[in-house]
This record gives structure tokens, C-alpha cells and sequence, in this order.
């Protein structure tokens, strides 16, 4: 990873981190989640909206480390209006992106600014911490009631 996406994930994570975006519960219909990565002590709820296969609207409250914070803050934001198949394919890239496989570049450039994640995959311990609001967002979305685990 070059120093410039180095310093901008740097950036990005104490930015988000100190100033989560969507950083709200969303009441009425919304679907919510709750999630946890033992491994860090990560914990995080994500509220979704759907609008038929749309996501409406999104938003997460928690408690966890620097990484699980932002990642779940520029998450909700690169959510909004995606539909289901969108968002798997977003979190697939994702994935892929933080545990260091090699992704096309088009996909790439679908991540936007999740893209600066791409410094975790130097870390592996911290993978599950950028993740964690990941798969608390797909169960949100499915409707699933039981909290979900990274273990
Ligand atoms: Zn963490």
C-alpha cells in the first residue's frame, strides 16, 4: 500500500471514528441487528429501512474500537439506496479488499471511500473489527433476531 493511501486511511479512520455519520437508532418498520467480535470486544447494532428490495435508509450505534466504528460509519453511508443484491456484492468486494485478495480494479472503484480500508489487510487481527458492521447489516436486512458473532 502506497503512503498516500496509508495516510488517508489513517485519515479516514480517526475521522469517522471521532464523528460517526448515521450515528442514530431508526425507529418505527426499521430492521435491526445487533453484532459482536469477541475477539476485540466490538459491539454494534445496525437499523435498516427497506423499501421493498431497496435500503431506504440505514444508521448503527455502538461501542468498539477506532477501525469497527468507522467502518460502520462510512458503511451507512455508502449504503443508502442500494439494493440487496448491491450491498452483497459491496460486502464481497469489501471482503476481499480487507483480507487482502486481489480485486478487479472496476470493483475497486464501486468501494469509493471504503476503499482506504484496504490498510486492515496489513493488520489481520483487525479484519473482523472492519467487518463486524457487515455482517450485522446483512442479518438487519434478512430480519434475523439473534445477535451475530465474528467466532
Ligand atoms: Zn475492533
Amino acid at each position: 500500500m502506497n503512503s498516500e493511501l496509508r495516510d488517508l486511511y489513517q485519515e479516514v479512520i480517526i475521522e469517522h471514528s471521532k464523528r460517526p455519520r448515521n450515528y442514530h437508532p431508526l425507529a418505527g418498520p426499521a430492521q435491526s441487528a445487533q453484532g459482536y467480535n469477541p475477539l476485540c470486544g466490538d459491539q454494534v447494532k445496525v437499523w435498516v429501512l427497506m423499501d421493498d428490495d431497496k435500503v431506504a435508509d440505514v444508521s448503527f450505534e455502538g461501542s468498539g474500537c477506532a477501525i469497527s466504528t468507522a467502518s460502520a460509519s462510512v458503511m451507512t453511508e455508502m449504503m443508502k439506496g442500494k439494493s440487496t443484491d448491491e450491498a452483497e456484492a459491496l460486502f464481497s468486494t469489501f471482503h476481499d479488499l480487507v483480507t487482502g485478495r486481489d480485486s478487479a480494479e472496476d470493483e475497486i472503484d464501486e468501494l469509493g471511500k471504503l476503499a482506504v480500508f484496504g490498510g486492515v489487510s496489513e493488520f489481520p487481527a483487525r479484519v473482523k473489527c472492519a467487518t463486524l458492521c457487515w455482517h450485522t447489516l446483512r442479518a438487519a436486512i434478512a430480519g434475523k433476531e439473534d445477535p451475530i458473532t465474528t467466532e
